[in-house]
């Protein structure tokens, strides 16, 4: 008689909102419940995130955990036959549409995927792999920052770029990730939709 393996699949837990909402520490205390509960995983970071080399995610509030840097999706998926309890991708909008079908992978032998990331860029238009990772979630958290000029809930995340001296909006048609080299000065801020401004 043929033997059937019946695997349970994996859950999606999906962390979004703007920039300093917080995402990344969420991460971590997912990932930190976890590991108290003896299950074994790996946090990803993708190599294009290049606000630090290290072989960890750090959170703006100083927590911090162990990660391995990929070049993509694919890399990860090589760890699927190691039947991992979790795996957790941060910054999911800075990895190529390809994570999509990794995720369903993780799932579908039974790895639970939690990931963090940007829901709108800085035009305030959806991230369409993180949009499409959040369809397929069993869970979504959103969360808000503080909004730096008025003190309410920011939902975005504005960026400035510096011109003749000042801190300005940046235009709309500006690229969506900030041209390596290029020596645009630019930062970015969450903001309340009130606050939130578009640059010419
Ligand atoms: P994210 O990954 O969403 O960018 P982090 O998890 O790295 O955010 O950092 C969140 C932390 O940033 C907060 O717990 C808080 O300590 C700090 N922080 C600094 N500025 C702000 C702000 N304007 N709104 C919310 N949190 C802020
Ligand atoms: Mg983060
Ligand atoms: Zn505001």
């Amino acid at each position: 008689m043929k033997k059937e393996v019946f695997v349970l699949k994996g859950t999606l837990e999906v962390v979004i909102g703007p920039m300093y909402s917080g995402k990344t520490e969420e991460l971590i205390r997912r990932v930190m419940r976890r590991k108290i509960a003896r299950q074994n995983g790996i946090i990803f970071r993708v190599s294009s995130d290049t606000r630090n080399a290290e072989e960890l995610v750090v959170s703006r509030a100083g927590t911090h955990l162990e990660a391995k840097i990929v070049s993509g999706a694919r890399d990860a998926q090589m760890y699927l036959d190691d039947k991992l309890d979790y795996v957790a991708f941060d910054e999911i909008q800075f990895f190529e549409s390809d994570l999509v079908d990794v995720v369903k992978k993780f799932i579908d032998v039974g790895t639970d995927v939690i990931v963090a990331g940007l829901n709108l860029d800085f035009r305030s238009e959806p991230f369409d792999n993180v949009m499409k990772i959040a369809a397929m979630a069993d869970e979504i958290a959103l969360l808000k920052a503080v909004c730096v000029v008025c003190g309410k809930d920011a939902t975005l995340t504005q960026r400035l770029i510096m011109k003749d001296g000042e801190w300005v909006p940046a235009s709309t048609k500006d690229p969506i990730f900030k041209v390596e080299g290029s020596d645009v000065k630019v930062r970015y801020e969450p903001r309340c939709k009130d606050c939130w401004k578009v640059g010419e």
